[in-house]
């Protein structure tokens, strides 16, 4: 079994865990490991710069859960 390498977003700062059984964790500085969808619904889409590693959150589609209240498409 492969071990979880983690890599740093140089862009957001936030670690994520690649390679976990059941998908990258992300280690947010607050709060509990989330999924690079919640990465990039919660930080990455509002800073959108070249360079940040989870630029397309992992090739999902966000659903509202994933976003911050105020943020959550109606
Ligand atoms: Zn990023």
């Amino acid at each position: 079994m492969a071990m979880a390498a983690p890599q740093t977003c140089p862009v957001c700062g936030v670690k994520i865990l690649v390679g976990c059984a059941g998908g990258d964790r992300v280690l947010f500085s607050v709060g509990p490991p989330g999924t690079r969808l919640k990465l990039y619904a919660r930080v990455c889409r509002h800073i959108d710069k070249p360079g940040c590693i989870n630029q397309n959150g992992g090739n999902q589609s966000a659903s509202s859960k994933d976003y911050y209240k105020p943020d959550a498409p109606k």
